[in-house]
């Protein structure tokens, strides 16, 4: 068990350090990611809603091109790296 306070996976709940479970929607401290897709679908059919970082966490989705264009303008611009005998 956790000895430290921790946040749901499945439902963004916090929980106390020696709880083994959520005590929102029973989701495992440490779940695999398959636990944490089930205990949040049999909670959301209970009726329960999730906090945000836990939506947040289901739909974030990276944007690889995004990085590689503002790394690009950056270069481009000059921002980064700063050149050491500009004056
Ligand atoms: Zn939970």
């Amino acid at each position: 068990m956790p000895s430290y306070a921790w946040s749901c996976l499945s439902c963004g709940r916090s929980n106390a350090p020696a709880s083994e479970r959520c005590s929102e929607c029973g989701c495992p401290a440490a779940p695999r990611s398959s636990q944490i897709e089930e205990a949040r679908r049999q909670y959301m059919q209970r009726g329960g809603t999730l906090e945000n970082d836990a939506r947040m966490a289901t739909t974030w989705d990276p944007d690889p091109m995004g990085l590689l264009i503002k790394l690009f303008l950056a270069l481009l611009l000059g921002y980064w790296p700063r050149r050491s005998d500009e004056r």
